[in-house]
């Protein structure tokens, strides 16, 4: 009885912890300070961190070691990925510190690819198959950074002179950029460009593009991307012409702000607004997911602008998914703790 109703207030949130191996120059033996899944067992649920003395246990559905390849955490995803074909809203976040493996599982690196490129491949190809019983699909991606609770187009065309990459709801430069749901639980953000397309090969030059206006924006502004979220937005748009069945589902994978927390000494001005942001928007994220499982009354979607755009797509009967990404640093192991503890609040 009481396992159901743990399970019911769950609903469909799912947390995945996932450890990074060491960098050559981070030097070995680091792996001492957790203990989780070993080699031979590279999935398991349980990952416990040692803090002065101190052992800290926890739980998630499943703990992903430093072993556990792009494919093997892939592998634990796809039939979430699959749903959003059949009319489900997703949402996959990577939550961690800077340097805890948040891109490297979303975007993945070289050959290694991750999350993102993984999911647009199996969606393209089982839409294809699809096609055999009637379905035709109309994809369309969009592609977006939060910045200091200000909304930037990653896919705007860029114009010759480059000044269209400062274009952003703060007003500089260009439009507000304003988020409306409909009563259909669609979002529409205004002036954001949404692109259809129909191939791997599309989106990948599109992923570059936006890869490329992030970096501008981090020699102008501070590493910003590191201290903006990222969301990739996919809209499944889907027919049958046998049943005129139709479905609609939207994928939204976000490499989200590093969680680590700034010496308060040391920030001021920009820095200082940046830290608020982040943490207001990681706290209100955190506060929505919790609200959501405890099936509150009240959600708090509008504390934040990343709650809010996702609003339609983490109530109702979305599915969720949270990847807490881990670095196995001594040095980092007060950041390994909170965001463990976070990720726990939301489990
Ligand atoms: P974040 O996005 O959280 O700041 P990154 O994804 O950039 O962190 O990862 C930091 C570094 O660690 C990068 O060089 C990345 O390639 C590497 N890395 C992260 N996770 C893994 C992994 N599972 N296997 C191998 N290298 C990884
Ligand atoms: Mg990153």
């Amino acid at each position: 009885k009481l396992h159901n109703t743990i399970l019911e207030l769950k609903g469909n949130i799912r947390v995945f912890c996932r450890v990074r191996p060491s960098l050559p120059d981070e030097g070995i033996g680091s792996e001492a300070i957790v203990s989780y899944p070993t080699a031979a067992e590279s999935l398991g649920r349980g990952i416990d961190l040692m803090q002065s003395g101190q052992r800290y246990p926890f739980t998630f559905d499943k703990v992903f070691n430093h072993e556990a390849s792009q494919e093997d955490v892939f592998l634990e995803i796809s039939q979430l990925v699959q749903s959003a074909l059949d009319g489900y809203k997703v949402c996959i976040f990577a939550y961690g510190q800077t340097g805890s493996g948040k891109t490297y599982t979303m975007m993945g690196k070289h050959d290694q690819k991750g999350l993102i490129p993984r999911s647009l491949e199996q969606i393209f190809q089982t839409s294809q198959a699809l096609k055999a019983q009637g379905w035709k699909y109309k994809l369309q991606v969009s592609m977006l950074e939060i910045y200091n609770e200000t909304i930037r187009d990653l896919l705007l065309p860029r114009s010759s002179n480059g000044l269209d990459l400062i274009r952003s709801d703060s007003g500089v430069g260009g439009k507000q950029y304003s988020i409306k749901h409909d009563a259909n639980g669609n979002t529409h953000v205004s002036d954001l460009t949404l692109v259809d397309v129909c191939s791997v090969r599309e989106i990948s030059s599109l992923l570059e593009q936006a890869a490329q206006s992030r970096s501008v924006g981090k020699t102008q502004m501070n590493e910003q991307s590191s201290r903006s979220h990222f969301v990739f937005t996919l809209r499944i748009f889907g027919v049958n012409e046998n049943t005129e069945q139709q479905v609609q589902g939207v994928l939204n994978l976000i490499d989200l702000a590093g969680s680590e927390r700034l010496s308060r000494s040391g920030a001021t001005g920009e820095r200082l607004k940046e830290t608020q942001a982040i943490n207001k928007s990681l706290s209100s994220l955190a506060d929505v997911i919790f609200a959501l499982a405890k099936k509150e009354d009240h959600v708090p979607f509008r504390n934040s602008k990343l709650t809010y755009l996702l609003q339609p797509c983490l109530g109702g009967d979305s599915k969720t998914l949270m990847f807490v990404n881990i670095s196995p640093e001594p040095s980092s192991t007060g950041e390994s703790l909170c965001s463990l503890r976070f990720a726990a609040r939301v489990n």
